[in-house]
């Protein structure tokens, strides 16, 4: 038996340790089972290199608690070690390596940054154990077992022993504030979490199966047997070629992934990158729907199959992390600070990648499929959008296939809808004018004038809508977008020819005070427009600049100008033979219930005659009639 100091410049380190990781004691296990897979995947390479002789067996890992014993131990079949390779691996390696860290860390404090915290290794099981001890045996001929002890003071213990089979047993006696890994359902739930895709099967307890077996008679025969379970797929998806997979086993991945999701997703980019850094991936469209809520952080990173994190922030572009998948990448600093992470040179190369493998994906399903890609359309447009917004190269890639819906269902790409609307919507200064609605039914009956000059409606009923309107408007030049309401429709494509007046301006001053009198209390501004006799005697409009600048704030979060009152204009057509009427009239009764009717008509016709104005407008309707 030998004992030993280990040589380490703090005096303990193992209370630093506990202290500094405090909130990610789980980890402990990751690490621990990600040392037993590299040890099994080290003696395959030997033994593919025919180093090593022997019969790799079953190498399956086994983790195991034992409440009365109180203790976890993770064992695996893998090339173990000499008591040599313990001195220098465990003893000096890793024992500095946790030292390095622990200075490393106590620079960060305070920012607190840190993701993964890969580098820790063996020593963080120091955070759950009060000792720890190791039984391996080398891979090699004849080679003895040994056991190695440690209840974390820097003295160890290191003697021969008598072990079964060549690997590493790591036994950790769980500390008294710790009980929690003992229990099988938390270690279950840990193990789920990081190893579910270890490439080494990893077997934790039982679980009982059935399957049908023939008995003596030849007859077939329901049997529930008990077997190990096993925890991970070693083989996940992405790890395949992309040619050997069809579209039903990307679909059994994305179950995989997220067991608790009923939506099926739309469709998927495999990533494959070897050069100049290593990324492999599937990412997933998922259904987004109208709204904004959709989960983001369904991204999970994972380092040569070991998860890292689902919170890809920094790593993705950020309209990215709306997708749902699997990114891997041995080549992505997982013990830094995401700031630092942001400014990585590997990871802003693998940003970009990811962004442009999305566009090629998306171009290529809108040139082979125009139909499917249309049908798939609004589940993809906010995710489109955004990422036009937010990124140029993105932008620049999706004005090929992004396409702009009308009131109609019928979808356009840029160019199209340019050609569609060029001739009837180019107004006198030259400029093509794209009309929206966000609300057809609310925006019926200015829809409704539009299409009767023969006039488009294009559709833009989602909140980042607002904001991809100002973009298409910035990048398009001699292009102007204003929503159906804003104003009268001869304003919102004002041609050569102007419409006469037939009242006076002697008849217009009599009537504004009359007029407003009755819309005291509502803030509408009046204005006269000359209108054709054929529109209504009066119609409400919201200005197309306030409106959209209220509408991006809302989304932007900046609610100073998103809690401002919305300005309503009321348009009376100085044209129509109604308005004429009133300016007759003489009672001033009877005048005065023409003026609130044409108004309350106005105000219903876009749904906003409610409550108590809507009662009195329909008792005065029945006394009119
Ligand atoms: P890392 O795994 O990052 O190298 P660790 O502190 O986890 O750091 O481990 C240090 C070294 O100890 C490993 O590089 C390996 O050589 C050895 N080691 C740890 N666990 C095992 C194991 N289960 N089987 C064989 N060697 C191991």
């Amino acid at each position: 038996m030998q004992k030993g100091k280990i040589k380490v410049q703090t005096e303990n380190i193992f209370p630093i340790i506990k202290k500094f990781l405090y909130s990610d004691h789980e980890i402990f296990l990751r690490e621990l089972v990600s040392n037993a897979v590299d040890a099994t995947q080290k003696l395959k390479t030997l033994s593919s290199m025919g180093e090593f002789k022997g019969e790799m067996g079953d190498t399956r890992i086994e983790v195991k608690v034992d409440p009365k014993a109180k203790t976890l131990t993770v064992s695996d079949k893998g090339i173990g070690m000499t008591a040599d390779e313990v001195k220098k691996y465990i003893n000096q390696i890793a024992f500095s390596s946790a030292e390095e860290w622990v200075e490393k860390y106590k620079q960060q404090e305070g920012n607190g940054a840190i993701i993964g915290h890969f580098g820790l290794g063996f020593y963080s099981s120091f955070m759950v154990a009060k000792k720890v001890e190791i039984f391996s045996r080398s891979y090699k001929e004849k080679a003895t077992a040994v056991r190695w002890e440690c209840d974390g003071n820097p003295e160890f213990i290191l003697e021969d022993t008598e072990k079964q089979g060549r690997g590493t047993d790591i036994v950790l006696h769980i500390a008294d504030d710790s009980e929690e890994f003992l229990e099988e359902s938390r270690i279950l739930g840990l193990l789920k979490k990081y190893c579910k895709f270890l490439p080494v099967e990893i077997v934790f307890g039982t679980e009982k199966t059935t399957r049908k077996e023939t008995d003596d008679k030849g007859e077939e025969k329901d049997v529930t047997v008990e077997e190990p379970r096993i925890i991970n797929n070693p083989k996940p998806a992405w790890t395949q070629k992309p040619a050997d997979l069809k579209a039903e086993d990307y679909k059994k991945f994305y179950r995989e992934l997220y067991p608790m999701s009923f939506d099926e997703p739309l469709f998927n980019i495999h990533l494959n990158v070897d050069y100049p850094f290593n990324l492999t991936g599937i990412l997933y469209f998922p259904k987004v729907k109208q709204n904004f809520e959709v989960q983001r952080d369904k991204i999970q990173l994972y380092s040569n199959q070991v998860f890292v994190t689902d919170s890809v922030e920094g790593i993705v572009p950020d309209f990215l992390t709306l997708l749902h998948g699997v990114l891997d990448s041995p080549d992505i600093p997982l013990n830094v600070s995401r700031s630092f992470l942001q400014s990585d040179s590997n990871v802003k190369k693998i940003s970009s990648h990811i962004s442009k493998k999305v566009a090629d994906k998306l171009e290529e399903l809108f040139k082979n499929n125009r139909a499917d890609f249309e049908a798939k359309w609004d589940d993809i447009k906010i995710f489109i959008e955004y990422g036009m917004i937010s990124e140029d190269k993105f932008r620049e890639r999706a004005k090929k296939f992004c396409l702009l819906k009308n009131v109609d269902n019928k979808y356009f790409t840029f160019e199209e809808y340019t050609n569609h609307i060029k001739t009837t919507q180019t107004d006198k200064d030259k400029k093509v004018v794209h009309l929206y609605t966000n609300n057809p039914e609310d925006q019926h009956s200015f829809v409704d004038l539009a299409k009767e000059r023969g006039y488009d409606v294009l559709l833009f009923d989602t909140p980042i809508d607002s904001h991809f309107v100002n973009l298409l408007e910035s990048e398009q030049e001699n292009a102007t977008f204003v929503r159906v309401d804003s104003d009268v429709i001869d304003k919102l494509i004002r041609k050569e020819e102007e419409m006469l007046s037939k009242l006076s301006k002697e008849e217009k001053d009599k009537l504004m005070p009359l007029i407003e009198k009755q819309i005291d209390g509502e803030s509408f501004n009046v204005i006269f427009e000359n209108l054709s006799e054929t529109e209504p005697p009066m119609l409400i409009t919201q200005p197309e600049f306030m409106r959209r600048m209220k509408d991006m704030s809302k989304l932007g979060g900046m609610n100073y100008m998103g809690n401002l009152p919305d300005s309503y204009m009321l348009v009376v057509n100085s044209n129509h033979p109604f308005i004429y009427k009133v300016s007759e009239e003489k009672d001033e009764a009877t005048r005065d219930k023409l003026i609130r009717q044409a108004i309350d008509l106005a105000l219903l016709s876009r749904n906003l005659l409610k409550g108590e104005k809507l009662t009195e407008f329909i008792k005065r309707s029945v006394e009119l009639i």
